[in-house]
């Protein structure tokens, strides 16, 4: 199996990648590799930050790498919350009051239509990859389902009746953004090693 990190600790989202890498590869976090500081994301672009990291950790640690950015781009906002997404409500965020905002900054509004975007940037030896994935649909006007994390719960994609938040795990990541991006990677990797 080969090694490869993925800048991240989020349990969700390991667990999204592992499902789709496969046996081939040996998909390490950042703990694994006992990197326990906080990686500055100072980019004002997604594939800036996501550059950022897998940069660090090849610099810093040796492994080949890969990283990911996500925002949410709402059309009527002017891609707000974006590159933001996940400060989106100030010093004290989290996953509740970032909805909160969107919720609030969409009230009375036809028009709720958004998309997730994704980028994840690849280090391998000098050289870097990026890879794109996105996934469009519209902002429900309230929460739904208890299933996935962050904006998950006010997110219909196009291609379903239901939320994010409301779908398995291998259902989101058969449409979604992190999904579509993930895969490029893979088959990318497939072909080279
Ligand atoms: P990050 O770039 O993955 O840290 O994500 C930026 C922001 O988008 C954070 O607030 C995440 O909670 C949110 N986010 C990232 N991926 C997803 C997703 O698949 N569903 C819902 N929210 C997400």
């Amino acid at each position: 199996m080969k090694d490869i990190v993925f800048a991240t600790n989020n349990a969700h989202k390991l667990r999204e990648l592992r499902e789709i890498a496969g046996d081939k590869f040996n998909i390490l976090s950042l703990k694994d590799i006992n990197c326990n500081e906080e990686i500055p994301e100072t980019a004002d672009t997604l594939e800036g930050n996501a550059l950022i990291k897998a940069n660090y950790i090849k610099n810093k640690y040796g492994y080949d790498c890969f990283a990911d950015d996500t925002g949410l781009e709402i059309d009527v906002l002017g891609g707000e919350p974006g590159v933001f997404s996940a400060r989106y409500a100030g010093e004290d965020c989290n996953s509740e009051n970032n909805i909160d905002k969107v919720l609030k900054n969409l009230a009375n509004e036809e028009n709720r239509a958004a998309r997730f975007v994704t980028i994840i940037a690849l280090r391998i030896g000098d050289n870097t990859y990026t890879f794109e994935g996105e996934v469009r649909g519209e902002i429900l006007t309230e929460r739904q389902g208890k299933g996935g994390f962050g904006y998950d719960p006010i997110f219909k994609p196009i291609e379903a009746d239901c939320s994010f938040a409301e779908m398995l795990p291998e259902e989101k990541n058969n449409i979604s953004h992190r999904g579509r991006a993930v895969k490029k990677l893979f088959d990318y990797l497939r072909n080279i090693y």
